[in-house]
């Protein structure tokens, strides 16, 4: 148990509500709360419904009051809740008794800290607490409270106990070298590794789309000027976002909408029509609109169905390399004005048929078509038992695999049996990062100044 000050935050949300709740964590947490409702007797979880007073002896409200005693508690020390009518100045006037009896304001996110040195929760837990609040979607909520219940950090142990094993195995041949037992073949290593890797893999897909969910995607709408990319936005939004005019070269900046789409959260782009131009406008929002392109999660290149510059393959059209992972669907728009049965690309190939969608952005036509081929392009599968995970879960996972097939490669060209050890530890510390177990400060700094006041 780590000895620390006693601290206390408002632990609802700013502003006036019909209960507002006030938190205290720390040895000074009882006394406080005698000084403060003049009650000796507080119980351990039971419910307390009293005065609170202020040190003039003056009423500050009706609460109820819940004592947590240490370790049995959120943050393992002792905890008071206050809930009392959620003003703020009887909140203000409570935070300020509590301060005058010794307690100091919470930094952010420092209960959930506090829960982690005590080990009440590991540090992917830990960032489950403040993923399911900030959770932008029913999905996204679900993942996060897997995360919370520890279904990530399971898997994650898991794979360190597969490591841990192996480790022995190598160990071991290092240690009796002169023997003639074969650690190696007796303990199926090289199988083993394969496992390990083929698991990390997996884990590593799933936290993927735990990224994606928290993070939401980036749906880059682009194309040649009046393909409707306006009209598009507007519909996917639900909004009269963009200004849809027959005129081309309208749409010269950047415009951002925040979408769900099956609950999955997508930051949708549009930007400036894509062509020639000599107006220094138009120019900067060409530019801007490939810098978006190429940060993109997913391109949508749409094309009016009778333009013949949709032809046009999107690399030579930008005269610049997309990077080669950003999928592209292209989009026929406005197929209300032909039969789209019709069409054809004169360069079409495999790829460019595969993800072409037609639709008509002024009716809604091929809208569900267009969803899904979004959903599918970023590898969205059903998400019952994925978790919500966070990019530097991923980078965690990346190294620690890297370092299984290293040692893989190790063991394979017989280079050594202390290189392969020495991958399988590195893999090993990679992933206890995950969970804290050897996390630096700086690390644990970063993380939890990200959280609000009161978590
Ligand atoms: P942007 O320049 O690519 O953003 O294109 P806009 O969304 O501003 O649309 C250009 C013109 O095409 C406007 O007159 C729209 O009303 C029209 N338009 C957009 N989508 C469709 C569609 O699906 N069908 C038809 N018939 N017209 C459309």
């Amino acid at each position: 148990m780590f000895i620390q000050d006693t601290i206390v935050a408002i632990a609802t949300p700013a502003g006036r509500g019909s209960i507002g709740v006030i938190r205290l964590s720390g040895s000074l947490s009882l006394s406080i709360a005698q000084k403060i409702t003049y009650k000796k007797n507080i119980q351990p979880r039971v419910i307390v419904y009293t005065n609170l007073y202020d040190n003039k002896n003056e009423v500050i409200d009706e609460a109820i009051v819940l004592y947590f005693k240490a370790p049995h508690s959120f943050t393992g020390e002792d905890v008071v809740e206050f809930q009392s009518h959620g003003s703020p100045f009887v909140l203000d006037t409570l935070i300020e008794q509590c301060i005058g009896l010794g307690a100091r304001i919470a930094r952010p996110g420092e209960f959930s800290e506090r829960a982690f040195l005590n080990q009440k929760i590991d540090l992917a837990q830990a960032e489950a607490v403040a993923d399911l609040i900030d959770a932008s979607s029913r999905t996204a909520a679900k993942m996060a409270i897997r995360s919370l219940q520890g279904e990530f950090s399971k898997r994650i142990q898991g794979l360190n106990q597969s490591i841990i094993h192996l480790r022995t195995y190598l160990e071991a041949t290092i240690d009796f070298s002169d023997e003639e037992i074969d650690f190696i073949q007796n303990g199926n290593v090289i199988e083993q590794l394969k496992t390990i890797v083929s698991a990390i893999s997996d884990i590593r897909g799933q936290a993927a789309q735990g990224v994606l969910m928290r993070e939401g995607i980036s749906v880059v709408i682009a194309g040649p000027p009046n393909a409707g990319k306006s009209t598009l936005i507007n519909r996917l939004s639900q909004k009269e976002v963009a200004i849809v005019t027959p005129i081309p070269g309208t749409t010269r900046d950047v415009m951002r909408e925040y979408i769900v789409i099956d609950d999955i959260p997508i930051h949708i782009v549009d930007t400036a029509g894509l062509r020639e131009s000599h107006d220094l406008v138009e120019q900067e929002g060409i530019k801007r609109a490939i810098k978006e392109i190429q940060n993109a999660d997913c391109v949508l290149w749409v094309v009016d169905i009778q333009d013949p510059v949709s032809s046009q393959d999107v690399n030579k059209f930008l005269s610049v390399d997309l990077p080669k992972n950003i999928p592209i669907i292209y989009v026929i728009n406005k197929i209300d004005t032909c039969a789209h049965s019709s069409f054809s690309f004169a360069d079409r190939d495999g790829e460019f048929s595969a993800k072409t969608v037609y639709i008509s952005a002024q009716s809604g036509e091929g809208f569900g078509h267009l969803k899904n081929q979004i959903k599918e392009s970023i590898g969205y599968q059903d998400n019952q038992g994925v978790f919500l995970a966070r990019r530097r879960h991923l980078q965690a996972l990346d190294q620690s695999l890297n370092c299984v097939q290293q040692a893989a490669i190790e063991l394979n060209n017989n280079t050594g049996i202390e290189l392969v050890a020495e991958n399988l530890r590195l893999a090993h510390v990679a992933l206890s990062e995950i969970v804290g177990e050897f996390s630096s400060d700086d690390l644990l700094g970063e993380i939890f100044s990200t959280f609000c006041i009161g978590k």
